[in-house]
């Protein structure tokens, strides 16, 4: 996916995968119209033959009538037409009818996706995953990451750009590291462990960020720490990097915050205790609720499993945020439950201080921030928050939104207007 070029291809279908599955995550950053997990489609389907692939209803259609692709083109402009119409309102600040402002920032695969991000009204960049840099042959050279950075916090400054160093493993396999086949990869040798072990490309990589870091506002990122050595060790590789560059005379930003991934539930459990260590967290519900309720983002046989609105997820999503309050620090949200419009007044009740989403759900977000009163979302999260049967919560969230958004949710969920999301 991160190859396609978007000049080339018009839709995408994959016979394996979730939502949340990064293929499906980086369709939405090209903005190609993409179904993930459809079963056994090969079999049915031969070189040349015609299908409407239907994003915002993840359907397929093989050989279409006529008639059925004119009503699919007039659907698609239909719907594109109205998300256009509110990409108009991308300069009105996401400010609550009572006052209240949530920060609203992109989430980008690649450096050229910062024009989008820009284009769709982000606020910033929540969080840029770097990983894509090194899905290639050799290790990127530090000056060619540098140039990526520089990109990226040029083109926000003043605003904030949030870097993570590289989230390699599971399913961002890179053929850089010689991880041979893992029995578990969501739980094996990834992310910051793998930084961790091969410190020289991990030294490499906070050198080049160090170094763009005087171009911009950088908010440096590390992903799915789990305990406190974990975050020492990374924090130790940050100094020594600072101290090469000192060596040669190279300049850095003295300015630089820096954040970890709550998405491993230790590091939730922990939070009062990481948010004394660092100066923001951001929360990745990808993962956070793939290893919570042992559901396999990526497997589609247990999506049915994989639920933000599970009672413990909401219970841990409020641990986190108090806990980081009380010690001051802010909390982002940059996984996929941040860009879906139906749980963003749980984020108001909640409290977070900025969701980062793909640039197409901006809009949407926005809109809906714009039309909320934030002490209704409050009083709605607090009445969740007392409840303990998951199936009821869903349906309490999408009663409510329904009511208060006719256009966007029925009360079997989104509309199709979100129904990409
Ligand atoms: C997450 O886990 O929620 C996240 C944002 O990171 P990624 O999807 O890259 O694992
Ligand atoms: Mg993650």
């Amino acid at each position: 996916m991160a190859n396609l070029s978007r000049d080339s291809v018009g839709a995408v279908v994959v016979e394996v995968g979730t939502k949340t599955s990064h293929t499906a995550i980086m369709a939405r950053a090209l903005e190609l119209p993409a179904v993930v997990g459809v079963d056994k489609l090969l079999n049915e389907l031969g070189a040349g033959d015609r299908i409407i692939v239907d994003g915002y209803r993840g359907q397929v259609m093989i050989h279409p009538t006529e008639q059925k692709v004119r009503n699919a083109l007039a659907r698609s402009q239909g719907l594109r037409s109205r998300a256009l119409a509110l990409a108009d309102e991308r300069t009105l600040p996401a400010v609550t009818t009572d006052g209240y402002s949530l920060t609203l920032s992109a989430n980008i695969e690649l450096a050229d996706d910062v024009d989008t991000a820009l284009k769709y009204g982000a606020e910033g960049i929540g969080l840029f995953r770097t990983e894509f840099l090194f899905m290639g042959r050799r290790v990127p050279s530090e000056g060619f990451q540098r140039k990526c950075y520089q990109r990226v916090l040029k083109a926000m400054s003043p605003r904030p750009a949030t870097i993570r160093t590289m989230d390699l493993g599971a399913d961002k396999n890179s053929q850089l590291f010689p991880l041979g086949k893992e029995p578990n990869p969501a739980m094996g040798l990834r992310s910051i462990r793998l930084s961790l072990k091969y410190r020289n490309v991990f030294l490499g990589q906070l050198r080049a960020l160090l170094r763009a870091s005087v171009s911009g506002s950088l908010h440096l990122l590390f992903p799915m720490i789990s305990c406190q050595k974990e975050l020492r060790e990374a924090l130790a590789a940050l100094e020594e990097a600072k101290e090469q560059l000192r060596a040669k005379g190279q300049a850095f930003s003295q300015e630089i915050k820096v954040g970890i991934m709550i998405e491993v539930p230790s590091a939730a459990v922990l939070a009062r205790e990481f948010a004394r260590e660092v100066d923001f967290f951001s929360i990745g519900t990808n993962d956070l609720i793939q290893y919570l309720l042992a559901a396999d983002r990526q497997n589609e046989r247990v999506a049915y499993l994989y639920n933000p609105l599970h009672v413990s997820v909401l219970r841990l999503l409020q641990q986190v945020v108090s806990s980081a309050h009380d010690e001051g620090i802010p909390v982002n949200m940059c996984g996929e439950m941040a860009g879906n419009p139906e749980y963003i007044h749980i984020l108001l009740g909640l409290g977070l201080d900025e969701v980062s989403m793909n640039p197409l759900a901006l809009p949407y977000v926005r809109h809906i921030v714009r039309n909320t009163n934030r002490a209704e979302a409050i009083e709605l999260t607090n009445r969740l928050m007392l409840m303990s049967d998951s199936e009821s919560i869903g349906k309490e969230v999408r009663t409510w939104m329904a009511s208060l958004f006719p256009d966007f949710f029925t009360l079997d969920g989104p509309s199709d207007i979100l129904g990409g999301l």
